[in-house]
């Protein structure tokens, strides 16, 4: 192969090693941990699923025919009992589990006894429904305890929930529902969302009159707007839960029974019905959530600011956290309502230890400015964790700085929604993270990246990310169409090597950096050049926040590289500074590199998960016409883009 799969360019030489405090007291801090995992990786997973509590213990680790894996074989539990009952049976039952902050100021805490007794009373209502083992059940709810209730509930009986982000429209809800077969929903008369009331049982109510399969709907009382309630359909959740028994045996599943469905975001395409099972994926979970998170049952208070609907807060807001008997915070709205301090003044009123976001996050507070985080005393906290996109070195160095106080280790954690928890990352303890690199894989997980031809790419070089050995969390299917999921993951490289669809590079040391989609990778003048990469020297710039690169078709070099920039504060775009951001990126990594274009934008396309949408860009880089935009969080900002671009910079 002359040209490498995806060219580097960037080098980091800054380097920051665990603080002696924090490696002196955490979960792993005995490199020699990998080396036991790699040395038998089915018994390092079994150790971690042997602190679970088991009905019947399983017989086999793992089973694995290419590409269908099954872990912990005859083994028997429930999720729901492990997450409450037994911590409640140990003697933490007074132990917050939530601590729930909604929009408005309202809370309440709820403590593990609270939480397993409402998760009882609510899945002897889905039983009396005529709910039970395997029956798919779709929840369309904002964040309010009774999320996690019903995830629980459903994970008691055996239900399969499927989790619909409450800021998708009923057309989505549609799409979830069908592709499902499910028949009854879970919603809320409303949502706050900054200030306003977002009217989910209106979408519910579309939703089921556009699809015939929804015969019960559930509706939880949130803000108390006026909601149509039809008999014998719609039922009020206070109404069904009163008078409930709190005793409720947890189903016996079994390890490979299904525990729910997740569409992946759909940042690429048509989302996809990701299944996730019982035994495997709570010990994936179980074990990233404590050694990852260093989480610490008995002093830390948790906060991971992702939203239910996605797949980080599936496995880190609930299945982990409870898993582990975390006591979390859960917020219910905007970041920027009513102020934008608002998560620096929860941080400081639970006393966070640990804040886990992700880098669109981090890039908005970048742009906001510095003070915000100041006004607040943040010194409890002494982790951070990083998921969603590659975080820039320059926003990862920002987000050690003023959220972590310049101590707290920053844990860059790389996987998907496929993969069910966290698959690269540094071990706060003993890695000596690099600012934008994701670093290592977990112990026992054996990520290789590879060239076009599916070899191994030596240091220095970027190729397609894959994963090589089976993990205990990693999807089973898709739901319903075996057939693309061997197509989609694994065809390109062989039929037993999961391709992720990113690309990534080794450096030097053999540390492992995300490139971005593969599909986004640029050609200039045949050398293949990340987004990524360009981008990041853009945020190194100290006036760029944020900043989002595209190809665009060129007669001279094939493609030419198009920056999109949102700047810090109060400062101000023009043809200078464009001149300057350009040449920037000339010195920060090469020419090849310099960007042809750079358009200044108060915002930049993200899909409802916060991801940028570089295709996009693409579209409005080339001059054509656009497609549905109804799947952005922030539509407006295409047609204001659209408009700039025209005129070219
Ligand atoms: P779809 O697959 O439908 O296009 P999606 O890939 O956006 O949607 P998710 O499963 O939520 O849905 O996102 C996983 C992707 O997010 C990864 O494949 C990767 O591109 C990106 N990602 C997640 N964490 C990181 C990280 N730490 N560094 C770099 N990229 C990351
Ligand atoms: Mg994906």
């Amino acid at each position: 192969m002359s040209e490498p799969a995806i060219a580097n360019l960037y080098s980091e030489q800054r380097t920051f090693p665990p603080p002696e405090s924090f490696a002196a007291q955490a979960n792993a801090n005995d490199p020699s941990i990998y080396e036991e995992a790699e040395a038998d990786p089915e018994g390092w997973w079994a150790q971690h699923a042997r602190q679970l509590r088991w009905m019947r213990d399983f017989d086999t680790v793992l089973e694995w025919t290419p590409p269908h894996a099954k872990w912990f074989i005859g083994g028997e539990l429930n999720v729901a009992d492990n997450c409450l009952d037994r911590h409640v049976d140990a003697g933490y039952g007074e132990q917050i589990a939530f601590y729930w902050e909604g929009e408005p100021g309202d809370t309440r805490a709820l403590s593990y006894a609270e939480l397993k007794d409402e998760v009882s009373r609510f899945a002897n209502a889905l039983r009396g429904l005529g709910v039970g083992k395997g029956d798919r059940v779709a929840i369309y709810l904002p964040m309010i305890p009774e999320l996690p209730v019903a995830m629980l509930a459903c994970a008691r009986i055996g239900a399969i929930h499927s989790v619909v982000f409450a800021g998708f429209s009923s057309q989505a809800l549609v799409d979830r529902v069908d592709d499902a077969d499910a028949r009854v929903v879970i919603t809320a008369d409303g949502a706050y969302r900054k200030g306003n009331v977002v009217p989910l049982k209106e979408s519910t109510d579309k939703a089921i009159a556009a699809t015939d399969r929804i015969e019960t709907s559930i509706v939880v009382r949130r803000t108390g707007a006026e909601v149509d309630m039809q008999a014998g359909r719609d039922h009020w959740y206070h109404e069904l839960v009163s008078g409930q028994s709190t005793e409720c045996p947890a189903e016996p599943m079994d390890a490979e029974d299904v525990l729910y469905i997740l569409y992946t975001s759909g940042t690429t395409g048509k989302p996809k019905g990701i299944v996730h099972t019982t035994g495997g994926y709570l010990t994936h979970v179980a074990a990233t959530q404590r050694l990852v998170f260093d989480l610490k049952a008995d002093s830390d208070v948790y906060w991971c600011a992702a939203d239910i609907g996605w797949v980080t807060g599936h496995s880190y807001i609930v299945y982990g956290p409870l898993a582990c008997r975390a006591t979390s915070v859960l917020y219910e709205g905007a970041p920027d309502y009513p102020g934008k301090d608002r998560w620096w003044e929860i941080a400081n009123r639970y006393g966070v230890t640990i804040l886990y976001t992700a880098p669109t996050a981090i890039r908005a507070f970048m742009k906001w400015g510095a003070e915000y985080p100041q006004e607040h005393d943040l010194s409890s906290i002494r982790l951070l964790g990083s998921v969603g996109e590659p975080i820039n070195p320059e926003a990862w160095m920002w987000y050690h700085q003023h959220i972590g106080g310049g101590n707290a280790p920053v844990v860059d954690t790389w996987w998907q929604t496929e993969t069910g928890g966290i698959m690269i990352t540094p071990l706060p303890g003993i890695t000596h993270a690099k600012p934008g690199s994701a670093m290592v894989p977990f112990p026992g997980v054996k990520p290789v990246v590879v060239d076009d031809a599916g070899e191994p790419v030596p240091r220095g070089s970027g190729g397609y990310l894959t994963l090589q050995r089976p993990w205990p969390g990693m999807m089973r299917t898709l739901w319903g169409d075996d057939e693309r999921y061997r197509h989609t993951y694994w065809s390109s490289f062989g039929p037993d090597v999961y391709f992720a669809g990113d690309g990534a590079k080794l450096d030097e040391d053999g540390h492992i950096w995300l490139l971005g989609r593969v599909d986004d990778v640029m050609n200039v003048s045949g050398h293949r050049i990340s987004t990524t990469e360009v981008e990041s020297a853009l945020v190194d710039h100290p006036k760029v926040a944020e900043a989002a690169v595209t190809g665009r078709k060129d007669e001279l070099t094939g493609e030419a590289i198009v920056a999109f920039v949102t700047l810090r504060g109060a400062e101000e775009g023009n043809d200078e500074l464009a001149a300057e951001l350009r040449e920037h990126v000339a010195e920060r990594i090469g020419k090849l590199a310099r960007p042809a274009n750079v358009l200044f934008t108060p915002d930049l396309p993200k899909t409802r998960s916060g991801k940028i949408m570089r295709r996009l860009l693409k579209d409005i880089a080339e001059g054509r016409e656009l497609g549905d935009v109804s799947t952005l969080a922030n539509a407006d900002i295409v047609e204001e883009l659209s408009k700039s671009s025209a005129g070219g910079d």
